[in-house]
């Protein structure tokens, strides 16, 4: 990285590591073997990591991760099939967005920006709506930072017999599942986030029966994660054009999160990163949105100080200034900022983080510690 290259605080894309980035320095090409044997040790990788290399594949799809969880919903759910979506932020809405243009039924349960959903209440929604066939849950809620109850989710649905799909986009690689023990059906991540790649594929690891099973249910020629599966099982090749660079590069990030220890090296070091930044920022005064048991260790949410002097376009680019770029709240409650902990961030760049925002908030004419934020409209400690 360049000096004057800002860290990226934010959940993805996100600050990557110069060998993976060197790794991106080669032509392949997508039809030959050395190409494809670099795809089919990444898919290996995913599912040992996973927990599923004896009952799930693993089938990359081009694209942002959104592009995966639309090929795996409009995949494996068949289309009169109903699901039941967990909603607690933008991404369970954009599920539920999703099954709409899919035109697949389904119900949610909404519990607005931050709150997480609770097995009991799934079990009774479940219960009250025998026609479920599926639920889907986001495993970590990016938009508030929330590590949502998948193993009591898990749970519950194993209980009722219905089939859990997870978005894991943000915590895979870095909080630790079993997709064969949980159980879940189908998990769907991308290369930029906690595995520390470059953004262009996500990818979806599915019981190999249900993918099986899925054939000609796809509402999308290009998104049909069952022919994408068939056509690489038969040749080894990506159905169309292959993000060829990123795949290397993701690869190469492979290595380098086996090297650290894998799931639990990873988690560590973002648990570390979190820890630094609540109590450097706590101690200026800033209050998460969650109360600690809530916290994830890939991206926490602030709230605004109460003060007409925090403007949230000055204070990001005093920060930036200094050398890093945060995130913009995503909250419809509450006045916010999120600052990520994924990605090559160590204790050095946490540490110096906190001392740019404690600069920008000087620049900002902001005493320290910051006011008060303005109460949420509900109690934010007993979520
Ligand atoms: C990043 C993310 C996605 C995918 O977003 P893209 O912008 O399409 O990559 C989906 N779900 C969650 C929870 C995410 O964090």
């Amino acid at each position: 990285m360049t000096p004057k290259e800002p860290y990226l605080l934010t959940p993805g894309p996100l600050t990557t590591s110069l060998t993976v980035k060197q790794a991106m320095l080669h032509d392949w090409g997508s039809w030959d073997g050395d190409f494809n044997s670099v795809t089919a040790e990444i898919c290996e990788r995913l599912l040992e990591v996973s927990g599923g290399s004896a009952s799930h594949v693993c089938v990359p799809m081009q694209g942002s991760g959104t592009f995966a969880v639309e090929a795996t919903l409009g995949t494996v759910i068949p289309p009169a099939s109903t699901t039941l979506v967990l909603m607690n932020g933008a991404y369970g809405k954009r599920i539920g967005k999703i099954l709409d243009m899919l035109g697949r039924p389904y119900i949610a349960i909404d519990k607005g920006d931050y709150h997480p959903p609770r097995g009991d209440e799934v079990a009774v929604a479940l219960k009250e709506n025998p026609e479920v066939e599926q639920v889907v849950v986001v495993h970590c809620e990016t938009s508030s930072g929330i590590l949502n109850p998948i193993q009591e989710i898990a749970g519950v649905c194993r209980q009722a017999g219905k089939r859990l799909i997870i978005d894991s986009m943000s915590a895979f690689g870095a909080l630790p599942v079993n997709v064969a023990e949980l159980p879940c059906a189908a998990l769907v991540s991308s290369a930029n986030k906690c595995f520390e790649g470059v953004p262009g594929f996500g990818f979806a690891i599915v019981e190999r029966e249900l993918l099986s099973a899925s054939g000609g249910q796809c509402h999308s020629l290009s998104l049909d994660l069952h022919d994408q599966w068939r056509y690489m099982e038969k040749t080894g090749q990506w159905r169309y054009t292959p993000p060829t660079h990123v795949v290397a590069a993701f690869l190469q990030a492979m290595r380098e999160h086996e090297a650290e220890g894998g799931v639990t090296g990873r988690l560590d070091r973002y648990s570390r990163n979190r820890d630094r930044l609540v109590a450097g920022l706590r101690e200026l005064g800033f209050e998460t949105l969650l109360a600690d048991e809530w916290l994830s260790p890939i991206i926490t949410t602030f709230l605004a100080p109460n003060s007409p002097a925090f403007e949230f376009h000055r204070f990001y680019d005093a920060i930036k200034a200094r050398g890093f770029l945060i995130y913009p709240g995503k909250l419809t409650v509450a006045d916010s900022f999120r600052v990520g902990c994924i990605g090559q961030l160590h204790d050095e760049q946490m540490d110096a983080v906190v001392t740019a925002i404690a600069e920008a908030c000087r620049e900002l004419g902001l005493q320290v510690p910051v006011p008060a934020p303005v109460a949420a409209p509900d109690n934010l400690e007993t979520v």
